[in-house]
């Protein structure tokens, strides 16, 4: 069964089709990414996801449950994680507490609160950020990280709340194009490992092209073309659409 299932969702801000009819599914595990130029609707289709704006017309569902119009505070609770363009960090706390806060959050979440909180989230939060590559960056404040190790813990965050479906709207935004295909090939890594669903926007056709299974292409709100990487660079609707030819 897919994660995530989109039926038929629209959009409209006054006058504007932000997002006209868009349907599609992710599996979990697999990278998906939506691109499309400057106003195409992608924010405003993660925003219909993860609860912050409510469809006009249209369905979500996760893991066949209906999610549609949910409060975000509720879509999170059932699994859909979301990174920032700006990072939400504890800028005087270590990278390790920021990391141990969110895994106290998603047992409270959970109900688990048995346990004394330092003990409990250290050692989990240490092999997450092991996984991450960052087990150097540990006790470092979060406020005098370098922005593309920020990223990877607001990655970390993320992940600490054990998601099913994680939204990434430019992720690698601001970073230096090594450090943007080092955090992608990351992300899919450990998507694949724990059956996590990706979904994400960008700007950077490298990353999306070497890290996405299969890409969706908006234009003016609507879907244009869908299929794997190969195929979508092939497709003469997108060069039109990206080269103005
Ligand atoms: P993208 O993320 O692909 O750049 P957006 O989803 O942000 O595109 O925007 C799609 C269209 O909807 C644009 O024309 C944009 O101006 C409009 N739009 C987005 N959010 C709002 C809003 N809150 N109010 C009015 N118009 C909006
Ligand atoms: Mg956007």
């Amino acid at each position: 069964m897919a994660t995530l299932e989109v039926d038929k969702l629209r959009k409209s801000f006054g006058g504007v089709q932000a997002v006209r009819d868009v349907s599609f599914a992710v599996a979990p595990g697999e990278m998906l990414a939506l691109i499309g130029p400057n106003g195409a609707g992608k924010s405003t289709c993660f925003n219909m996801l993860n609860g912050q704006l409510r469809p006009d017309a249209g369905w979500v569902r996760l893991n066949g449950q209906d999610i549609t119009g949910l409060a975000p505070r509720k879509v999170w609770r059932m699994g859909v994680g979301r990174t920032f363009q700006i990072t939400a960090t504890f800028g005087s706390m270590t990278v390790l507490e920021n990391v141990q806060m969110a895994l106290l959050s998603h047992r409270r979440r959970l109900g688990q609160l048995w346990t004394p909180v330092a003990r409990a989230d250290r050692a989990p939060a240490e092999a997450l950020l092991a996984r991450l590559d960052m087990a150097d960056q540990a006790a470092r404040p979060c406020g005098i990280l370098a922005y593309g190790d920020l990223k990877r813990v607001e990655l970390a965050i993320a992940l600490a709340n054990d998601p099913k479906l994680l939204l990434m709207d430019e992720p690698t935004a601001g970073m230096a194009p090594q450090e943007r295909v080092g955090l992608m090939a990351l992300t899919a890594s450990i998507a694949r490992e724990r059956g996590i669903a990706v979904l994400f926007t960008e700007h950077d056709m490298d990353v999306v092209f070497g890290h996405a299974d299969r890409i969706l292409v908006l234009d003016r709100g609507a879907l244009i073309a869908e299929g794997p990487p190969a195929e979508v660079r092939a497709d003469p609707r997108v060069r039109e659409v990206y080269l103005g030819a």
